[in-house]
C-alpha cells in the first residue's frame, strides 16, 4: 500500500517536472555547463550543505570557472577557494573539506570518486545525503538522497513519520521499490522548490494533494 502510494506520487510528479538535477545545477537550466560527473556532483553537493539552491549555484559557478578539475582543486590555496565559495556560507570549513576531499581521492583512489557509501562517507564533510546524491546523479546507482525538501514533504504527506533525514532515508528505502529510489530526490526537491514551498505550501495547486495527509486533514 505504501509502496503503491509512493510510486503513484512519483508518477504524477514526473509528469510535471523534468529529470531534476544535483544541487546547484537545477532543472531550470542553471549551470548547464558543468558536467554531471562524480567530481562536479560531489563538490557541488558539499557546497549545498546548509545553504539555499541559489547560493550553491553562485558558489559552484565561481569555483568551477577557476578550478575545473580535481587535480587543480587539490593543489588550490584553501583561502582562495574560500573566497570563491563565500556565497554558499561556511567558506573556510567548506573550502578545507573540498580541497582535502580532492587530495584524498587522488592519493587513495587514484583520482576516481569511490562508489561505495562507506567509502564516500569517510571523506571530509560527506554524509549519507551527499553520498547518495553522488551515487544517484553521477553514478546511476539507485539511492535515496534525503535533503530538507525530501524529509519535510514526505513527512507532511504522511509517507513517513520520522524525526531526522537519516530515519527518513531508511524508511523511504523500506517502502519504495529500488528502481524508484533515485526518483525521490529528483521529484520531491523540485516539488519543494515550486509548489510545496517551506512554510508556504501551495496546496490548492498541488497535483498530489489527494494523496497528501496534510491536505486531506485540512478538508471539512
Ligand atoms: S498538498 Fe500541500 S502539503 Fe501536501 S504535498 Fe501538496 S503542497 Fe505539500
Amino acid at each position: 500500500m505504501d509502496s503503491e502510494r509512493v510510486c503513484e506520487i512519483l508518477n504524477v510528479l514526473s509528469k510535471e517536472y523534468d529529470g531534476g538535477a544535483y544541487p546547484g545545477r537545477n532543472s531550470e537550466g542553471l549551470n548547464p555547463e558543468w558536467p554531471c560527473d562524480p567530481f562536479h556532483v560531489l563538490i557541488a553537493t558539499i557546497l549545498s550543505q546548509r545553504t539555499k539552491d541559489d547560493n550553491t549555484r553562485k558558489a559552484s559557478d565561481s569555483l568551477f570557472r577557476r578550478f575545473g578539475t580535481m587535480e587543480s582543486l587539490a593543489e588550490a590555496d584553501p583561502d582562495e577557494v574560500a573566497e570563491l565559495i563565500r556565497p554558499a556560507g561556511f567558506p573556510k570549513q567548506k573550502s578545507k573539506a573540498i580541497v582535502e576531499c580532492c587530495r584524498i581521492i587522488l592519493d587513495k583512489y587514484g583520482g576516481t570518486v569511490p562508489r561505495e557509501t562507506e567509502e564516500l562517507v569517510s571523506l571530509p564533510s560527506v554524509g549519507r545525503k551527499t553520498a547518495a546524491c553522488v551515487r544517484s546523479y553521477a553514478m546511476n546507482i539507485p539511492s535515496v538522497c534525503v535533503d530538507t525538501h525530501v524529509h519535510r514533504i514526505t513527512n507532511l504527506m504522511g509517507l513517513v513519520s520520522t524525526k531526522n533525514p537519516e530515519e527518513t532515508e531508511y524508511e523511504l528505502m523500506r517502502i519504495t521499490p529500488v528502481g524508484r529510489w533515485s526518483d525521490i530526490n529528483r521529484y520531491f526537491v523540485r516539488h519543494g522548490q515550486v509548489i510545496c514551498i517551506p512554510n508556504h505550501p501551495r496546496c490548492s495547486g498541488c497535483s498530489v494533494r489527494n494523496m497528501c495527509d496534510r491536505w486531506l486533514g485540512s478538508q471539512p
